[in-house]
């Protein structure tokens, strides 16, 4: 009998998703042209294929994903969404949303990545993390604020300034020496950084214990940039 990735259990596995399925509806038509023929975005991305799943979870914990994660952030993030249809400036938004499950259901994501063996999430690997992460989701407990912060950027169509979706492949990139995991849905290229140590630049960005987050609009041609944009910031600081 295999073993459920997150209660560690033998039992018999549900055929798991990595992106809950209510994040595919309404995909942008400009996904194509931002992923080219190519199949690769800006800076690396890649669209993810719709529907793809493996056997990861026992049927219990697929439903405690469900219940405690995925449909809290189903009606904070689409059904009371606070995403604006047209971004008209470049200015930062701040939004609300409970922290706990609004944090969960992002590094729920990040470990379903980890432990896929699908091609598009390889770059996912926490390491000793896994394992704290991992009773993070079954206590649903969110941690410290400068655990795992999350940050984001809206994607933005760059004519007509609407939030796009997209869903891609994650992405891994060091920070400022920290390990960053991006990837989008949802309209955002979200950013969770993973590291023992404490990097207070991120926290400014990030989402905060009273569940406010600053999102900053970025053109869908220039996903990405942020990463190189942070390490040069970084650098000019020390
Ligand atoms: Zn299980």
């Amino acid at each position: 009998m295999p073993i459920c990735r997150l209660c560690k259990k033998e039992n018999q596995l549900q055929k798991s998703h990595i992106i809950p399925e209510f994040l595919w509806k309404g995909l942008y038509d400009e996904s194509n042209t931002f992923f080219g023929i190519t199949g690769t975005g800006p800076f690396g991305h890649r669209k993810l294929q719709k529907g793809l799943r493996e056997p990861l979870f026992c049927r219990a914990c697929e439903q405690h994903f469900n219940d405690a994660f995925e449909k809290p952030f189903n009606k904070q993030w689409i059904k009371n969404t606070q995403m604006p249809k047209v971004w008209a400036n470049d200015t930062l938004i701040w939004m609300q949303f409970d922290y706990a499950t609004f944090k969960l259901f992002h590094l729920s994501i990040l470990f379903r990545a980890h432990v896929s063996s699908l091609p598009d999430f390889t770059v996912v690997d926490l390491g000793a993390h896994a394992e704290r992460i991992r009773n993070m989701l079954t206590e649903e407990n969110p941690g410290e604020v400068h655990e795992y912060p999350i940050f984001g950027y809206a994607i933005l169509h760059p004519e007509t300034k609407s939030p796009v979706q997209i869903v891609s492949s994650a992405q891994l990139s060091r920070i400022a020496g920290t390990h960053c995991y991006a990837m989008m849905y949802g309209g955002v290229e979200w950013y969770i950084c993973v590291a023992s140590h404490r990097y207070k630049e991120f926290e400014k960005l990030a989402l905060r214990s009273d569940g406010t987050i600053p999102l900053g609009p970025i053109p869908m041609d220039k996903v990405g940039s942020i990463r190189r944009t942070a390490k040069i910031y970084a650098s000019k600081r020390t």
